[in-house]
């Protein structure tokens, strides 16, 4: 891993900023040092994410989950180290060098950039073919039936990919470019009789698909007839994961960050026309599901998401489907479910985009939502109350705030003709405050017990928050008597790196941790200690002591074993005895 020179990964963690790359993807407030978010890692409604501008560092009270800037990115994007270094390279303006990778690496990495930059060329190519051929013709007649105006289709880099096997294979073979790359990027598929590829988006409108940092990741291509099928998506690339993005993110973020609001559409066109009609907040899945990764990367740009659906069948199917994410996710998400008939694209093209932004304001609760939606199922008879009840009730407890849960409630048993008590006694309060735990290899804070586990755990917060202790630390062998293997492991990193202590920050000393035990050193660091070299000094002599008590303890149970005549115990003391001694020797 230090294949790249450790002073351009120093130079780039000192350049990021951590609280600016970590805003990309999650609100952030300040809350006194430090700021705090809701966390992309698990799902919570009150935050116990903090992230530290001072240490550059964050940490999750929720899941455990910490580290710096490279961890952070590491998590999030599912990115290598060397990754993680090179995007944040990128980002700050810093070169890093490829002299010292490896071929394999360096392939990996220059296919990762390899690829957006040829989805980048496919991208112009497809918008030249739109704009600028006579091939272009019939697409950009369609647009104008649709009514999108060319700026806005621009905006969003709509391109036209022609009638015929292999046009963009031939266009970019004379730019030398291999078709089993394209392949790769998704952009061709082999052909099913022998040998050779053919595009794989053929006369079809073009929809580029980009990230936050608006790079270009795959595409959308839709028919423009009635041929099948309607939409066709680039397929899974290293760089393109269906299940982890939003189209028209990068659109929609500047809006959505200033509202607090986002629009969840079903399509491509939704997401231009609202844009087109002033709603630039606004995106919408891949023709694939909703997932609780969608509303994780939502939540990181809105407080609040509006979801539009068309009223079919199939548009109601999916809005309680998705409600169920939402709730899940502890996203609050407000349902609009268009007049019969009607998607956004069509209902602003015959209304206008006032008359939208009206029916969005009266866009309905979950609460209020699943409960016409129960409504339309049962029916209101004696057994359809019955079953509308049975359904709300779980649904009711999981509302954390107590005054809107008995406003629900009134109004559940208004509707259904019950008395507001007995619907009460029903619903089960979910208890408040109790983020979803994920499993977590790492040690957290509540099994640290002991006071000798307690003093070794202060000991390595003070190494990091104090590194200058640092050298005073190798030269006393502290971290060797240690006997938490977590706490033991992190203290001997920072030992053996920082021996010579020269300066450094908490950011980069956590880079010095074992991967494995980095969100640990990230929970000790973040939390506020002020310290002195006079602290640092007593609280070593404190751990001193104790443990010579603790030798000292040893013999005494050793003497009263053997007056016991408890040979097990005497065999089992005395070995600890040696195991003292030798660890002593080996120090000397
Ligand atoms: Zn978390």
């Amino acid at each position: 891993m230090n294949y790249i020179p450790e002073n351009i990964v120093s130079e780039i963690r000192n350049a990021a900023d951590i609280v600016d790359i970590v805003s990309d993807m999650v609100i952030l407030k300040k809350a006194g040092k430090n700021y705090q978010g809701l966390c992309p890692f698990h799902s919570e409604k009150t935050p116990s994410f903090s992230v530290s501008p001072e240490k550059q560092i964050f940490y999750c009270f929720g899941c455990g989950s910490g580290g710096n800037v490279f961890s952070f990115l590491m998590k999030h994007e599912g990115m290598s180290f060397p990754e993680a270094v090179r995007t944040l390279a990128g980002r700050v303006g810093i070169e890093v060098p490829t002299r010292d990778l490896t071929p394999e690496e360096k392939q990996r990495f220059s296919e990762r950039e390899g690829l957006f930059d040829l989805n980048r060329r496919a991208m112009a190519y497809f918008q030249h073919m739109l704009w600028k051929s006579r091939a272009g013709e019939p697409a950009r007649a369609y647009l104008e039936r649709r009514g999108i105006k060319p700026a806005v289709a621009e905006t969003f880099g709509l391109g036209y990919a022609p009638k015929g096997w292999d046009h963009l294979i031939r266009s970019f073979s004379k730019k030398k470019i291999d078709p089993a790359f394209l392949e790769k990027a998704g952009l061709t598929v082999p052909r099913k009789s022998g040998r050779g590829f053919i595009d794989r988006f053929r006369d079809r409108l073009m929809f580029p698909i980009r990230d936050i940092r608006r790079q270009v990741i795959g595409f959308g291509g839709r028919v423009m007839d009635e041929g099948l099928p309607k939409y066709l998506n680039s397929p899974e690339t290293p760089v393109f994961s269906k299940s982890r993005t939003l189209y028209g993110v990068d659109t929609a973020r500047a809006k959505a960050r200033e509202t607090r609001q986002m629009y969840l559409a079903e399509g491509y066109f939704d997401v231009i026309s609202l844009y087109q009609a002033g709603i630039t907040n606004a995106v919408a899945t891949l023709g694939t599901a909703l997932t609780r990764e969608h509303v994780r990367l939502l939540r990181g740009h809105a407080g609040e998401a509006t979801l539009v659906f068309d009223s079919d069948q199939a548009g109601v199917r999916a809005a309680v489907r998705s409600v169920d994410i939402f709730r899940k996710e502890n996203m609050d998400a407000r349902i609009l479910v268009l007049p019969e008939g009607h998607d956004p694209d069509t209902y602003i093209l015959e209304f206008g985009a006032e008359a939208f932004q009206g029916v969005a304001r009266k866009a309905r609760s979950v609460m209020d939502f699943m409960m016409e939606d129960a409504v339309k199922r049962h029916g209101l008879s004696i057994e359809g109350k019955v079953r509308i009840i049975s359904e709300l009730t779980g649904p009711l407890g999981t509302i954390e705030d107590p005054v809107a849960r008995s406003l629900y409630v009134r109004k559940l048993a208004e509707r259904m003709g019950v008395d507001e008590a007995m619907i009460m006694d029903k619903v089960r309060v979910a208890p408040v405050g109790q983020p979803e735990k994920r499993a977590q290899s790492e040690i957290k804070p509540a099994s640290f017990q002991g006071r000798r586990k307690r003093l070794e755990k202060k000991l390595v917060t003070m190494m990091l928050q104090f590194p200058e202790i640092l050298p005073e630390v190798a030269d006393r062998e502290v971290i060797d008597r240690f006997e938490d293997p977590s706490l033991k492991s992190i203290g001997q990193s920072l030992v053996y790196r920082y021996r010579d202590y020269r300066g450094g920050r908490i950011s980069e000393l956590i880079d010095s941790v074992d991967e494995a035990h980095r969100a640990v050193a990230a929970n000790l660091a973040i939390t506020g200690e002020e310290w002195t070299r006079e602290g640092c000094l007593n609280l070593i002599a404190q751990f001193e002591t104790g443990q010579k008590r603790g030798s000292q303890d040893l013999l005494q149970r050793i003497e009263a074993a053997s007056r016991d005549n408890d040979q097990a115990l005497l065999m089992k003391l005395l070995k600890e005895k040696q195991n003292q001694a030798r660890q002593r020797h080996n120090k000397t």
